[in-house]
C-alpha cells in the first residue's frame, strides 16, 4: 500500500521515465513491490522486453511478437507506473471517433491539465494501431530501440486502454499526457497505444493529486550524468 493509502489516490512510479529513455532497462525490481502501489497501470520488463498492462491487479506482458501472457509477481521491471483503480468519473460514448476526436473527448473529461488522471476505457474499436518493445540489452537509448519497434494493427476489436495522464511539466518523470496501452478482451493482443478508432467506448476517470517515485538504488541509476533534454527522445519514442 503507498504511504496515503488506499483512501487518497496516489500515483506510483518505481523510477523516472527518464531513465528508461537512457536506456537504463535493467532494475530488477520486484513486482511484488509493484503491486504494493497499485493494482492498475502500465510499463515495461527488464531488459525491456515487451509492453506491461496491469488490470485488477493482474499482470500481462505483451512481447514484441504481439504474444501476451500473463506474468506472476516475481517478474522485474525497470519501470511501472501504477495505482489503486478508484474512477471518480465515467462516460460514454456511442457515436464512432477518429483518434483526434478520441483524444479531444478524453481531454475534455479531465478538468484540468495539472494533475494526473489514471485513465480506463473499455469498448468496442473499430481501430487499434499498438507497438510493443523487442527486447535489449541496456544503453541504447530507447527513441533508436523505438524506430525498429514491430506494429501491430487491429480491427473491430475489443478491450480495454489502460493507462495515464501527465502534466507535461512533469516529462523526466512519466510520459507526458496521455500514455494509454492496449489489452484485448480475449488477452490474445495488445501493446503500447499509437493510434485508435472507436466505436462504442466507456472511460472511468480518476484523479490524482499525490505522486511517489522510487528513485532505483543501483549503480547504473546512481552513476549516469541526465545532462541530456530527453524530451525530443521521448516524444518520438512514445508517441
Ligand atoms: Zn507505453
Amino acid at each position: 500500500m503507498s504511504v496515503a493509502g488506499k483512501d487518497r489516490p496516489v500515483l506510483y512510479l518505481c523510477a523516472p521515465i527518464n531513465a528508461l529513455v537512457e536506456g537504463i532497462y535493467e532494475q530488477k525490481i520486484p513486482f511484488t513491490e509493484i503491486k504494493k502501489h497499485g493494482d492498475f497501470g502500465l510499463g515495461t520488463f527488464d531488459q525491456l522486453d515487451g509492453e506491461m498492462v496491469m488490470l485488477d491487479g493482474k499482470i500481462y506482458q505483451i512481447t514484441s511478437d504481439g504474444h501476451v501472457a500473463q506474468m506472476d509477481d516475481s517478474a522485474l521491471t525497470p519501470f511501472a507506473c501504477v495505482t489503486f483503480y478508484r474512477p471518480a468519473a465515467h462516460d460514454e460514448i456511442n457515436t464512432p471517433l477518429n483518434y483526434a476526436e478520441f483524444n479531444k473527448w478524453i481531454q475534455n473529461l479531465l478538468p484540468s491539465p495539472n494533475i494526473f488522471y489514471a485513465i480506463r476505457i473499455d469498448g468496442v474499436f473499430s481501430y487499434v494501431r499498438v507497438r510493443s518493445v523487442p527486447k535489449q540489452e541496456s544503453y541504447k537509448p530507447l527513441v533508436e530501440v523505438a524506430k525498429e519497434q514491430p506494429v501491430f494493427t487491429f480491427e473491430n476489436i475489443k478491450g480495454t486502454l489502460v493507462g495515464f495522464y501527465t502534466p507535461t511539466f512533469m516529462g523526466s518523470v512519466s510520459v507526458p499526457g496521455l500514455h494509454l496501452h492496449f489489452l484485448s478482451s480475449d488477452l490474445q493482443h495488445g501493446g503500447h497505444l499509437l493510434e485508435c478508432q472507436t466505436n462504442e467506448i466507456k472511460a472511468g476517470i480518476q484523479f490524482i493529486s499525490s505522486l511517489e517515485l522510487g528513485l532505483p538504488m543501483n549503480l547504473d541509476y546512481l552513476t549516469w550524468g541526465f545532462q541530456r533534454n530527453v524530451g525530443d527522445d521521448l516524444d518520438k519514442a512514445e508517441k
